[in-house]
């Protein structure tokens, strides 16, 4: 019989707190982007601020789960991640409006040109669709002299000839989402440079530039979404629906500080194998340790238990997590007593890190 329960997500406690959740998540990333592009107009450290990105919306998200009880890991995912694309995208999306009014600037005078030559005024719908089918050609990199006779003809609603060219139809509206599509493929074609601070840096084309932006949109998203559902696997008790406390009794075990010992034995409930070779010689480097955290309201609730791998690391001693899961108290008082007759447990409360 398994006496390792495993560790299952109560869910989000109610549909409301779902709502909040993403809309905190999006929020901040709003935020967070603006903050980045802000300063990206100066200096954009690569990586360096997807991260950073990254890590305000995941602790944006943690403190949401926390306050609301969202034990949904997967939305939990969803909703930060999602906060992440908005973060990244901010920069693109600012650089997007702001091409467009200078566009759309540069159309409005054009139309008084053309208003001269042929008495029809641009409307402000054509304006806008015409930028839209300009976005689209650059982005296809269609440079020919019919893009900007087609142009014209979109601005005046009718055929136009303009120069040494055939008359131009003004073409079928390519749509805002076609727009956006060739901004971006704007934005790849003509590439980017990385470097060093103040000098001009090495120019990367089209495909470094995607695979840049790939990388980057990685780390924000992938930071802000394991960070939440980090904190939304976190142990919680299915009685009174509270957090487990955070506080963390440690106790020595005497068991290899593997999965196939320790993990195994903990599993089995085998206590006679947990606390085999205690106590444990001053020198060993390496050895496991049982990680206990409790329902700070019902006392009868399972115990949330880790069993660690614990071991000196260059910075300090470091935990490695074997096997995770709920025990009932009376085999988690079983392995305490068990290990304090053989090893006089040091009085250890962790901060859970
Ligand atoms: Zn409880």
């Amino acid at each position: 019989m398994n006496s390792l329960k495993p560790v299952r997500p109560l869910g989000a406690q109610e549909p409301f707190d779902v709502l909040l959740l993403l809309v905190s998540c999006i929020a901040i990333g709003i935020l967070a982007g603006l903050l980045a592009a802000g300063i990206g107009q100066f200096i954009w450290l690569i990586i360096l601020f997807p991260i950073g990105m990254g890590f305000a919306v995941g602790m944006g998200a943690t403190v949401v789960i926390k306050a609301r009880k969202v034990r949904a890991p997967l939305i939990a995912m969803l909703c930060a991640g999602l906060g992440g694309l908005v973060a990244y995208s901010m920069d693109l999306t600012l650089d997007y409006v702001r091409t467009r009014a200078a566009v759309g600037g540069n159309l409005e005078e054009y139309a008084v040109t053309l208003k001269t030559d042929t008495g029809i005024q641009a409307t402000d719908a054509a304006v806008s669709e015409a930028v839209d089918f300009l976005f689209d050609a650059w982005g296809a990199q269609r440079e020919e002299p019919e893009v900007d006779a087609q142009m014209a003809a979109i601005l005046i609603g009718e055929p136009i000839t303009v120069g040494e060219l055939p008359e131009q139809a003004p073409p079928p509206p390519v749509g805002t989402a076609a727009a956006v599509e060739g901004f971006v493929r704007m934005r790849i074609n003509a590439g980017t440079s990385i470097g060093n601070a103040g000098s001009d840096g090495a120019p990367i084309g089209p495909i470094g530039t995607m695979i840049l932006w790939f990388v980057e949109l990685s780390f924000t998203v992938g930071f802000a979404a394991f960070a939440a559902r980090a904190e939304a696997s976190e142990p919680a008790c299915g009685t009174c629906k509270n957090w487990y406390s955070e506080e963390v009794a440690a106790t020595v075990l005497g068991a290899e500080p593997t999965k196939a010992a320790a993990g195994a034995a903990l599993e089995r409930g085998d206590v006679a194998a947990l606390v085999e070779g205690l106590p444990v010689p001053d020198d060993q480097k390496r050895f496991a340790a049982l990680m206990a955290r409790h329902c700070p309201v019902c006392e009868s609730a399972p115990v949330y238990v880790e069993a660690n791998l614990l071991f000196l690391g260059p910075k300090g001693t470091e935990s490695k997590t074997l096997k995770r899961g709920f025990i009932e108290p009376a085999l988690y008082t079983q392995i305490v007593v068990a290990a304090n007759a053989s090893y006089p447990q040091p009085e250890v409360a962790l901060e859970q890190g």
